[in-house]
């Protein structure tokens, strides 16, 4: 199986290689913001493939993006030095357009705290950016939910030649080893393991998941599709199966398939933060689904074994059971069939994650938990509970966790985390209080402290912040990794830059 080339990924990831083997009408593609491969590069700063495509491919460096930007505005404006650089001196005419506007100012009401706040002024005064879609929320698929209830569209897409099956087991998914990509099966792979008719009559212990078809993919070259159409629409389908309860491996077909690849089973963590984003959101969605159908195969209500529906995005108690008395089919009786509530669907756990601004501004509250590496720190966080808004779930799980009062709250962005299930909601907030007090009411917490923008300035920069598992100097301030939301909200603190995530790459 060779992987398509992203013309867009592969300039933001600098990948010249992959770059050298497009032709002229991929490097001239615009995505639908309008961003060419040359604004990617030259936002991410990487000057070889700029070199590239600017001395070799002779892009043109005047196309402007829906915002009106070229590429040397892009650059420019991410502070990228040297694709400045390499922009000025290959391309010295290209025009400048302008630079980005600040976003109107949306005041919260009602939290307690003046209306000219420290983090209202911030909020007028940043500029918006875009960035890349958070880590495992960037899928390119499109989840075709109202086809979930079309079983003929399912069966055509279960059997589909050009079908792709990320393959779980236990708390496992199967990566080509050699390389930071996911293995997919073929329909052909697991056939003899799912059965002609897995829709309905699923082998017990197995999870089968429909994620949605991506409807950009062309066919390979060479490949016989000449156009891959599942129940009259495009697109490769992509299914999630879950092998936990046949081990080992239980067909010599499916061993040798994979055996073929060099894959191998890999834990979720870390293995998927080095994930492209686009498989980084695939993984994300059927490892979700996946653990939920696993956590409930039985009814809430009565115990019976219950029935996985709409492509394994929903589950019901049977409706008919068997009568004790002469084994004939009688309606159930059990709670799941009596008001609405007869049908569960996976599940999705807010947790608000707060990075908390001081009262001047220029200091942001981080806090430590035992178990993690030393120095390590990050931003507060805490499920949101039934009947509470995020911004009292903020102002809640601070106060327990540090003793800081908390006044306006402001959403920045989310991040899936799929361990299993949990929505991490990302807000700025101003403290209206000073004194710490780990010990006041949570002791969740080793430590929480104040930390200046210089401090997280300095942490940020890459040496500094992918550290999990890596040995750490004294006193030395350590942060999440880029991939994780702690590290975007402070950083569009630190850098006073309100950066939101791009609607598609
Ligand atoms: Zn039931």
């Amino acid at each position: 199986m060779t992987e398509k080339i992203d013309v867009f990924e592969a300039a933001a990831a600098g990948s010249l290689e992959s770059i050298k083997t497009l032709g002229r009408v991929h490097l001239e593609a615009k995505n639908d913001r309008g961003w060419t491969p040359l604004m990617f590069a030259a936002r991410f700063g990487h000057a070889g493939v700029l070199e590239y495509l600017l001395s070799e491919a002779k892009v043109d460096p005047n196309v402007v993006n829906k915002d009106g930007k070229t590429a040397a505005d892009l650059a420019e404006l991410w502070g990228a030095a040297e694709a400045v650089e390499v922009l000025s001196r290959l391309a010295p005419s290209a025009k400048k357009a302008t630079v980005a506007t600040p976003a109107p100012a949306p005041v919260p009401a009602g939290s307690g705290a003046s209306s000219s706040s420290n983090i209202a002024d911030w909020w007028k005064k940043r500029t918006i950016h875009e960035i890349k879609p958070l880590h495992f929320s960037g899928s390119i698929i499109n989840r075709l939910s109202f086809l979930r209830t079309d079983k003929e569209y399912l069966q055509e897409s279960v059997q589909a030649p050009s079908t792709r099956f990320i393959l779980f087991q236990d708390h496992g998914v199967l990566f080509k080893s050699t390389t930071k990509h996911l293995a997919y099966a073929s329909h052909n792979d697991i056939k003899d393991l799912i059965g002609p008719d897995p829709l309905n009559n699923l082998p017990e212990g197995l999870v089968l998941v429909f994620l949605g078809a991506d409807e950009a993919s062309s066919p390979e070259p060479g490949d016989s599709h000449a156009e891959i159409l599942v129940k009259g629409r495009r697109g490769i389908g992509y299914w999630a199966l879950d092998l936990s309860a046949k081990t080992p491996l239980a067909t010599p077909a499916l061993k040798a398939s994979i055996e073929q690849f060099v894959n191998t089973y890999t834990e979720m963590r870390p293995a998927t933060f080095g994930l492209s984003l686009s498989e980084s959101g695939l993984v994300s969605q059927a490892r979700s689904v996946v653990d939920w159908n696993k956590r409930n195969q039985f009814c809430a209500g009565c115990g019976r074994k219950s029935l996985s529906l709409e492509g394994g995005h929903k589950r019901t108690c049977p409706p008919a059971v068997l009568s004790e008395e002469d084994g004939k089919e009688v309606e159930s009786d059990c709670l799941a069939h009596r008001g609405v509530q007869n049908f569960t669907y996976p599940r999705t756990d807010p947790v608000v994650i707060t990075c908390v601004i001081s009262r001047d501004g220029e200091r942001v509250l981080l806090g430590r938990q035992a178990a993690w590496p030393k120095g390590t720190y990050s931003c507060l966080a805490g499920f949101v509970e039934p009947g509470e808004s995020l911004e009292e779930a903020a102002r809640r799980e601070v106060k327990e966790e540090s003793g800081i009062h908390v006044g306006h709250v402001m959403y920045h962005s989310s991040q899936p985390w799929p361990f299993p299930n949990t929505l991490m909601v990302g807000c700025h907030a101003e403290a209206i209080s000073e004194d710490i007090n780990i010990a006041l009411e949570d002791q969740e917490l080793e430590d929480a402290r104040w930390f200046t923008r210089t401090e997280i300035l300095e942490a940020l920069k890459g040496s500094r912040s992918a550290t999990f598992g890596k040995p750490v100097e004294p006193g030395v301030l350590r942060l999440p990794p880029g991939t994780a939301i702690a590290h975007v909200i402070l950083r569009a603190w630190a850098t006073g830059e309100g950066e939101v995530p791009q609607p598609r790459m």
